[in-house]
């Protein structure tokens, strides 16, 4: 009895052994359980504190790149000029912009702030509508990168606007319709005027520069705000070592464009002008009259809008020069020593083929 007791006992206690152990079990896995709610909470915590002080410090690091840059951008010289090789100013002080003469992070620092809108007008009269896809696309990664750009682009062929060409934010392009002109020159004649009207009737609501560009180019390297002024012409890549006698100036005096033999500055190159509105609407304006009368008598000058261009420049100085650099023809050697680098250049063209009416 008394084994028989003990053994009942023992299967009791060992009973209550089980109970307690199930307990004990389980208030070890409730334990566990808020242990683990509890590492879990402070590893969320401490990742949330961590990204935060990543992302404050992370700002910090930026605005002291920014800071470090205004400070350290590199001191000017006034013993040391940046080009020796070039001139880099005119007789009437505008800069003449050479790679080298200015620092990219400091220009775009003053620009980008202003909130500016470059109207940019484009013709693309006839098969040259061919050209746009790469004029655009090209212009997308060089062209006043960081600022506001509406594109103009004067056609009479809409439908073959290129459809691929995916523009930036900031970035616009309208279509103006313009007739299919009779001959070349026409477009070429009747380009100051189209753009005189543009900038009357609706460009001058919307932008603060005007540039007027070629369409049969391409960009190749940065073209940003330090192209900006209120007058600004670029010097044409074949005549700028000639003596001036020398420049294909309009010579006969018949024309309105006429440059004596003794005269000039540089010779501009008409495939990219621009400035602020008001500066280059008075251009156009002027152009345009001067190349209405020459039409009245029976002249066209010898390079049509481009010797105008040179004539108005002559007697109205630009505010700032774009070196060759900017205004390249790729049927030119890249191998003159003060081409640093090309940024915008004419593309070669079968001229006989694309050109219509000649
Ligand atoms: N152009 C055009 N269709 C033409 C001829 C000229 O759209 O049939 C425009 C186009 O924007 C071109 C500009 O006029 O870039 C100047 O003409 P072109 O490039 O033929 O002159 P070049 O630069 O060869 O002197
Ligand atoms: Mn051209």
């Amino acid at each position: 009895m008394t084994s028989l007791r003990l053994v009942m006992v023992g299967r009791l206690l060992v009973v209550c052994n089980c109970c307690c152990n199930t307990a004990n079990e389980r208030m070890r896995g409730r334990e566990h359980f808020l242990l683990s709610l509890v590492m879990a909470g402070g590893v969320v915590i401490c990742w949330l504190v961590f990204s935060y002080c990543a992302s404050v410090s992370l700002n910090q690091v930026h605005r002291q790149v920014v800071l470090n840059h205004r400070l350290q951008s590199k001191q000017a010289q006034l013993m040391e000029p940046v080009r020796t090789d070039v001139l880099t100013v005119t007789p009437w002080l505008a800069p003449i912009v050479w790679e080298g003469t200015f620092d990219p992070q400091v220009i775009d620092e003053a620009f980008m702030s202003q909130n500016l809108t470059i109207a940019t007008t484009v013709f693309a009269v006839g098969k040259y509508t061919r050209f746009l896809q790469d004029f655009l696309e090209s212009a997308e990664k060089h062209f006043m990168v960081g600022l506001d750009v509406h594109y103009y682009v004067f056609t009479d062929r809409p439908g073959n606007m290129p459809d691929n060409v995916t523009l930036g934010v900031g970035r616009l392009l309208s279509i103006v319709r313009v007739p299919k002109f009779a001959r070349w020159q026409e477009i070429s004649l009747r380009r100051m005027e189209l753009i005189q009207t543009a900038i009357k009737d609706h460009i001058h609501r919307g932008a603060n520069y005007i540039f007027c560009l070629d369409v049969d180019m391409r960009f190749h390297s940065r073209v940003g705000p330090e192209a900006l002024g209120r007058l600004v012409a670029a010097i044409h890549p074949w005549f700028y070592t000639y003596p001036r006698s020398q420049y294909p100036y309009e010579r006969r005096t018949i024309s309105t464009a006429y440059i004596p033999l003794d005269q000039g500055d540089f010779y501009y190159q008409a495939n990219i002008f621009g400035g602020a509105l008001e500066d280059v609407y008075r251009l156009t304006k002027t152009c345009r009259e001067h190349l209405e009368v020459d039409k009245s008598v029976g002249v066209e000058a010898v390079w049509q809008e481009e010797s105008h261009l040179n004539w108005y420049l002559l007697r109205n100085k630009p505010t700032k020069l774009l070196s060759p650099e900017y205004v390249w023809d790729d049927a030119k050697e890249r191998d003159a020593k003060e081409i640093k680098l090309v940024r915008f250049s004419s593309v070669i063209k079968n001229k006989a083929e694309v050109r219509e009416n000649l």
